[in-house]
């Protein structure tokens, strides 16, 4: 028998599995893509780093994200015999104003939850579709809900308002902040590892196909380069990152787009992939001779510059610069990009350390660290917390 906390996180047309056991170790990952389409795949890594085997399936087997989620749970069977999942911990984008820390799910709190759905309309919807999965798979056990947003629930009222007439704020239109499980756990390692730098002024970037920075002061949010929407800051694979509204504008009066066209646009044919016209995907940019899949990389090096010296300003100074995330912790190239021409902050990078992906990268009186990135195990110990409560 293997008692174990699940950890889900629902998306549009994917699925992210995280398995542990009672003591918080990792004993699977998965995750499944393209789900309702034809050519929907699974992968399940075991806590080895051992793919698991794949059962032969038919489409049906991934037409849902619930449908997902119990193919899944027959491969975790298959090599956990006897497996019993005791709490399941969910990625949930939006808690709005009131949440600043997980909660266990109920009906009253699921409705409460739907009703933040235009805030997040490309995520709120698919993953409350992913907790009613998993009510339906595990009868009776908690559910709890870890929000993108709660991290930065404190922030000044300078970094959480727009200035827009007092009655938007009231009505929830703030900035919110994203990608908080990410810094949440960045800001536990530093604890652990560097607690001075932990009590200092830190810039955490967190770069992946979603990219965004927060500033940290003694591990508390003080500032994000998201705001009301995950598309705010920082250009991302597919997203514009920060755009004068004018631009939305001119769409609108002179383009006559409709605002479902403007949101395609937006979220999914800019960015990286907008720039470039070669892919979202850095590993390609980077290999690229395209002349525009450079100048994406230079735009998208130069607005993470730019946000430092923002979120520097916001902290007061800078302890420490933090690089997490798929393009954070893995291109060199990149970290390098950002760093160059940042000496007059104390930033520097030491080339050889920055090549070998080192966790002490920097050169120069600012530290700059490369730690990576883990929102599953956030998810797992909140929910392990709720068990042990
Ligand atoms: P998600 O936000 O979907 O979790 P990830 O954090 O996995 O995304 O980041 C995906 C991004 O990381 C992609 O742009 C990918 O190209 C980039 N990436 C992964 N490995 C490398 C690498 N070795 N060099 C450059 N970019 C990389």
């Amino acid at each position: 028998m293997t008692r174990a906390i699940l950890t889900l996180n629902s998306g549009s047309s994917s699925l992210k599995l995280g398995l542990f056991g009672e003591d918080l170790e990792t004993l699977a990952m998965g995750h499944v893509d393209r789900i309702g389409r034809r050519e929907a795949a699974m992968k399940i890594r075991d806590a080895a780093g051992r793919d698991l085997p794949m059962p032969e399936t038919a489409p049906a087997a991934f037409a849902t994200n619930g449908a997902a989620l119990k193919t899944a749970l027959e491969v975790f069977e298959a090599d956990f015999p006897g497996l019993e999942v005791v709490a399941v911990g969910h990625r949930v984008v939006h808690g709005g104003v009131k949440h600043a820390a997980p909660v266990r799910l109920t009906e009253a709190l699921m409705k409460e939850l739907a009703q933040l759905a235009p805030f997040a309309p490309l995520h709120q919807p698919h993953n409350l579709a992913g907790v009613r999965a998993a009510v339906d798979a595990f009868p009776g056990v908690p559910n709890i809900a870890c929000f993108d947003t709660a991290f930065h629930r404190n922030h000044p009222f300078v970094n959480d308002t727009f200035a827009l007439p007092r009655s938007y704020y009231e009505k929830g239109v703030r900035r919110y902040g994203f990608h908080g499980l990410s810094y949440d756990y960045i800001a536990g390692e530093l604890a652990a590892s560097d607690p001075a730098l932990h009590a200092g002024r830190v810039v955490v970037a967190h770069l992946g196909s979603g990219a965004s920075m927060c500033g940290l002061r003694g591990g508390q949010s003080i500032a994000s380069s998201m705001g009301f929407s995950a598309l705010d800051g920082l250009p991302m694979g597919t997203r514009t990152g920060q755009l004068d509204p004018g631009v939305l504008l001119y769409l609108m009066d002179q383009e006559g787009m409709s605002s479902h066209d403007i949101t395609e646009l937006l979220y999914k044919k800019s960015g990286l992939l907008g720039m470039s016209g070669v892919s979202n995907d850095m590993r390609t940019l980077e290999q690229s001779d395209n002349p525009h899949a450079a100048e994406a990389i230079d735009y998208f090096t130069f607005r993470i510059r730019r946000e430092l010296g923002a979120l520097a300003a916001a902290l007061g100074g800078l302890d420490a610069l933090v690089f997490c995330g798929g393009i954070g912790e893995n291109s060199a190239t990149i970290r390098a990009r950002v760093c160059e021409g940042m000496e007059w902050i104390g930033i520097a990078v030491d080339d050889a350390k920055n090549a070998a992906h080192a966790r002490h990268i920097g050169a120069g009186k600012v530290e700059v660290m490369v730690i990576p990135t883990n929102e599953e195990i956030v998810i797992a110990r909140a929910a392990k917390a709720f068990l042990d409560a």
